[in-house]
């Protein structure tokens, strides 16, 4: 669908929610840009620069990066997409950062995904990535043909630091935490919409539908 107006969406959920992949299929579908804070660290990490390592290591322990540190990346990145569509992916976590994307610019829409922590944990400790292609396998639901290779390169693949069970448990301490609060937030200013479900397959529908509605609706009010 093409879009008449600059839209601007948000996709939240605990870590393992599936919100990598529904905002790549958002993206695709609707033609916004995708801005997601974990593959922003991940660029910095992997660039080892000063700044690269300290997040590393508050990652590798399940812990949120501070405010400051995050706002001032995401949003000179969104200054930087001036008159663009976007879809935030990861961004914002706490409220402190919800008020400093507000003092920027405003969200038209919040994508909350509501999966239970029980199949979070299961999901992500036994989540499998290629490095280098960002190619994700599942050893339940999505397992590479080879056991721990990927399917295209025949490279081995490898667990996300991040992705180890003592770790998942402290990302998800520090969602109940710092992120929930983020909804009442979103929700008292009267643009949340949860989507709930324990499948990404199953959910991703519900938001396509949700969306297309939504864009049609902005598209007319602009017509
Ligand atoms: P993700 O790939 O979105 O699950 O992010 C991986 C990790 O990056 C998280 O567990 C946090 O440690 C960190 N991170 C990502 N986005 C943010 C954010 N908005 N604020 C603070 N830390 C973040």
């Amino acid at each position: 669908m093409a879009l008449h107006r600059i839209f601007r969406a948000v996709v939240t959920g605990p870590p393992g929610s599936g919100k990598g992949t529904v905002s790549s299929r958002i993206t695709k579908t609707f033609g916004l840009k995708h801005i997601s804070s974990g593959d922003i660290l991940r660029a910095n990490i992997n660039a080892r620069t000063e700044l690269g390592l300290l997040m590393k290591s508050c990652i590798d322990q399940g812990q949120l990066i501070p405010d400051d540190v995050m706002s001032r990346l995401i949003l000179s990145d969104l200054r930087a997409t001036d008159q663009s569509s976007w879809l935030l992916d990861g961004f914002p976590r706490t409220v402190t950062q919800a008020e400093a994307l507000d003092d920027t610019c405003s969200v038209d829409t919040v994508i909350n995904l509501n999966v239970p922590f029980q199949t979070i944990k299961q999901r992500l400790t036994s989540r499998w990535t290629h490095l280098s292609s960002g190619r994700v396998y599942n050893i339940d639901f999505n397992p590479p043909k080879v056991p721990g290779l990927d399917d295209v390169t025949g490279e081995p693949l490898v667990q996300r630091d991040d992705d180890t069970p003592e770790t998942v448990t402290h990302r998800l301490k520090a969602y109940e935490t710092q992120t929930e609060p983020v909804l009442e937030y979103y929700r008292s200013k009267g643009v949340l919409q949860t989507f709930s479900g324990t499948e990404t397959n199953k959910i991703w529908p519900l938001v396509e539908a949700f969306l297309h509605r939504k864009l049609q609706l902005v598209n007319q009010k602009v017509a």
